[in-house]
């Protein structure tokens, strides 16, 4: 799609969902989902604030959230109303990737159906390729969302002995093992990798998940901070030979562990090893990405950048300038100041790199 087309898109589906909205829209407005810039790997989507699950590694609970939950205040339109305003995202199928479940459990009793109406509401108003990910059991109900939706189940190890309050680990993945067969894509996420702990009987985690059907896997470094590393250290688990750097409650910083091992054993037993959560979403819709260096993920070929497309939409946003498009890259030279949130606009529709050169 041209970027004016996306463009365009984005202000009828919002205009269309005010309409079905009245009053309401001013909530949704105001809602961090209307204003927060996505990161090359797309929007995180909160389903509920807080998470009493309670795992060992978890960083929500360092970024402030409570260990209850609760589900989110806006309503599925609402939400949808909001991600379309937000001036950095692009709508549509090919549009800004979406990533729910990193904050918070989406599929705990208490916010499972308002979890999925979010869903619902993305994939029907939106069409926003969409990517859950979970340690439950994912509800069956999630092969009706969207026709190439992705779901994650996350894993340490088989044990679960640092997640006490999720289901078993195998309980996990047979119930997602039951999606595959109803046709969804579903990916192994060992996330976070705890040295000594999930790489010590990797070979068995990874052979049950590829015996139940899985075929795609991410693996995720542990990101810490004093706090996480001290329950960490309740737990019985010492990371601290790999963490370089000063540490801060404010910050997550990644341990420096290296993977190749266990990207070696998976791809050895046929995975495809995928590098990062967002390339799993990017495979499971057949699309394509080149928005960091980790990429391109999916078939590049597939990626359409073209000096007009550009130069069209900065005529229309106001702009004078020029477009240079390198490679799976763009280059724009503007007079005055490019506005960021059309930068990130053009990168979320055409999903590689622009560059403001002024
Ligand atoms: S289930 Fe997810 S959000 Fe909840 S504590 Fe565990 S890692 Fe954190
Ligand atoms: S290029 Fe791949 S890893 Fe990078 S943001 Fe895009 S999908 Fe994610």
């Amino acid at each position: 799609m041209r970027l004016l087309e996306a463009y365009e898109l984005k202000r009828r589906i919002a205009e269309e969902l005010a309409g079905l909205l009245g009053e309401e829209v001013d909530e949704a407005k105001a809602d961090p989902h209307a204003k927060r810039r996505p990161i090359a790997c797309g929007i995180t989507v909160h389903t509920g604030v807080g998470c009493p699950v309670g795992c060992a590694y978890c960083y929500i609970y360092s970024m402030g959230f409570p260990r209850s939950i609760k589900p989110y205040p806006l309503s599925p339109l609402q939400l949808a109303y909001a991600l379309a305003v937000n001036p950095y995202v692009a709508v549509g199928e090919w549009g800004t990737l979406i990533a729910t479940g990193s904050v918070t459990e989406p599929f705990l009793p208490s916010v499972a159906s308002h979890s999925l109406s979010y869903l619902r509401a993305i994939a029907q108003y939106l069409g926003n390729p969409i990517q859950v990910s979970t340690k439950m059991r994912p509800p069956l109900e999630l092969s009706e969302v969207q026709r190439g939706l992705d779901v994650l189940i996350s894993v340490t190890d088989l044990s679960g002995r640092l997640e006490p309050g999720a289901p078993k680990p195998v309980e996990r993945l047979e119930a997602g093992a039951e999606l595959i067969r109803r046709g969804v894509s579903v990916t192994l996420f060992v996330r976070p990798i705890i040295p000594g702990v999930t790489d010590s009987e990797a070979d068995k985690l990874l052979r049950v998940a590829y015996d139940l059907g899985y075929r795609r896997v991410v693996f995720g470094t542990l990101r810490v901070t004093p706090s996480i590393m001290a329950r960490l250290k309740s737990f019985g688990v010492d990371v601290a030979p790999y963490v370089r750097g000063p540490l801060s409650e404010r910050r997550q910083i990644p341990i420096k562990y290296p993977k190749g091992r266990l990207v070696e054993m998976a791809k050895t037993l046929g995975f495809q090893v995928l590098p990062a959560s967002c390339s799993a979403n990017i495979t499971a819709h057949g699309q394509a990405c080149a928005l960091c260096n980790w990429g391109p993920c999916g078939d590049p070929k597939r990626l359409k950048v073209d000096v007009g497309d550009v130069g069209d939409f900065l005529a229309a946003r106001g702009y004078r300038g020029e477009v240079e498009v390198r490679g799976l890259s763009v280059r724009v030279k503007v007079r005055g100041k490019l506005k960021e949130a059309d930068r990130v606009f053009m990168e979320q529709a055409l999903r590689v790199r622009v560059n403001d050169r002024a």
